[in-house]
């Protein structure tokens, strides 16, 4: 099958264009002026089901829906565009819209870019000690867009707030000079929208590099979801596996960082292909999801989802908390409710389900899992853990916030038994450098710095 891309200029020739109803075709002229909006021919034919897909998840996860914006914005793009405004006007309303809508979360501009001899590298991202996040720059967009991504601003122009890297000569470089880094994961976007050219490229070069501290190359994809085809019937898919190949037979783990949302996009034939083919190499495959309010948010789906992946001989790795950027208005769920999702699924599924961690939310200091909600000192709380730290040595050791049933992310959390503040605060405040005066308070830092 070949490739074909649908977005707001062709929707008008989508294939289904006819079953969309006019409100339908209107909200997605709407919010996708906000959010990008970008979906396949193999999302279209194979996964949405067109009877239902008004509540279909592959439909919800890829169209634009109305709720995603707040009806004060979704009506005052419309009206915009009824009075026919100029293009200049419109630009300028849409662009001062997304600034309120969190496009840069946890501080990945101002914090994890890491600097090589005075040069700043906007192509990478290192902030957990193993592990350095690579954005080559021709991996900067994806198959289909995601209607939930915290990388939304990347897709659509925000000005300089986009990451991409020419160069892995700079990558090898900063390794060289931080030995710690065992991990190379690139991403993007989708790295996977790459010419298997530019990543063998790219690959040859670390490979002979001939780093010894490195040990795993991971790529962060949703391409099994939005185009399996990639592995199967691609003109270079061939060349493709054969990279993979080079990593795995040059004694370097190769980890798939497959992000997979619901089910429904593990039950196709090109899938199941997909995923044979890439095991094939001697590569694994590791999943992840967010938790997703109208999409995966039922402990059955994810219940389902892990033995799927199991069945398919992918590793279930990570459950997370929908970021506090974008719709998350319209996606986002509850700490307690991500917490009930995460266990009740967790607990009726084989142990070779249980390698994946969660729920757990990718703010400024870290990755913090919501381990329970438990009593302690007469007091309702949630135990939480790092599971990653800025600084490692916050990693599993449980800590405790008043219970809160409303709050969704991290910076709405304050500290239980009425203590000042979080353990790990004071320290992650001096790594931030934040001016004590100027900066926010010690409860409430962490969202700009998240
Ligand atoms: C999640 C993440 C990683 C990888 O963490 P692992 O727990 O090793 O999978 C690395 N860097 C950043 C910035 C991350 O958010
Ligand atoms: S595939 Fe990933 S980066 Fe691309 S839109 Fe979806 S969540 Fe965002």
């Amino acid at each position: 099958m070949n490739y074909q891309a649908y977005a707001r200029h062709n929707i008008h020739t989508m294939p289904f264009y006819g079953r969309l109803s006019r409100e339908q075709v209107h909200n997605i002229k709407i919010v996708s002026e906000v959010f990008p909006f970008k979906t396949s021919n193999y999302v279209v034919n194979e996964l949405i089901n067109w009877d239902n897909y008004q509540d279909d998840p592959m439909y919800i996860l890829n169209f634009p829906q109305r709720s995603m914006l707040k009806p004060s914005q979704f009506d005052s793009i419309s009206r915009m565009l009824e009075k026919q405004a100029s293009k200049t006007d419109l630009a300028r309303h849409v662009h001062e819209l997304r600034l309120t809508l969190n496009p840069h979360p946890a501080g990945q501009m101002e914090y994890n870019v890491p600097t090589l001899k005075g040069q700043k590298l906007t192509g990478i991202q290192h902030k957990y000690d193993e592990t350095v996040l690579f954005f080559p720059s021709q991996g900067q967009t994806c198959h289909a867009y995601c209607t939930f991504c915290f990388r939304w601003p990347q897709f659509t122009g925000l000005q300089g707030l986009k990451f991409a890297m020419k160069e892995s000569n700079l990558l090898i470089s900063y390794m060289k000079e931080n030995p710690s880094i065992t991990d190379i994961l690139i991403t993007g976007g989708d790295p996977m929208v790459m010419k298997a050219s530019i990543l063998e490229k790219i690959v040859k070069h670390i490979l002979a590099a001939d780093l010894p501290q490195l040990r795993t190359i991971r790529i962060g994809t949703k391409s099994l979801s939005f185009w399996p085809y990639r592995y199967i019937s691609d003109p270079d898919s061939e060349q493709l596996l054969n990279i993979f190949r080079r990593i795995t037979e040059r004694g370097k783990h190769l980890a798939i960082m497959a992000h997979i949302n619901h089910p429904c996009e593990l039950g196709t034939e090109a899938v199941r292909e997909a995923v044979q083919n890439i095991r094939d190499t001697g590569a694994q495959i590791r999943t992840q999801s967010p938790l997703l309010r109208n999409i995966n948010d039922d402990p059955a789906i994810w219940a389902m989802m892990w033995r799927k992946q199991i069945n398919l001989g992918m590793i279930p790795y990570y459950m997370f908390i929908a970021r506090n950027t974008g719709a998350q208005a319209y996606f986002g769920v509850t700490l307690e409710r991500s917490h009930q999702v995460f266990n009740n699924a967790y607990k009726q599924v084989s142990g070779l389900c249980r390698t994946v961690r969660g729920p757990s939310m990718s703010a400024g200091p870290g990755k913090i899992r919501i381990a329970g909600i438990s009593e302690a000192r007469g007091e309702k709380v949630f135990t939480l853990e790092f599971l990653q730290g800025r600084n490692s040595d916050w990693v599993g050791k449980p800590f405790f916030a008043a219970y809160d049933p409303k709050a969704q992310w991290l910076d709405e959390l304050v500290p239980a038994f009425g203590e000042p503040a979080f353990f790990y605060q004071k320290e992650y405040q001096k790594l931030m450098k934040v001016d004590k005066l100027q900066g926010p308070t010690l409860q409430t830092d962490n969202k700009q710095s998240a």
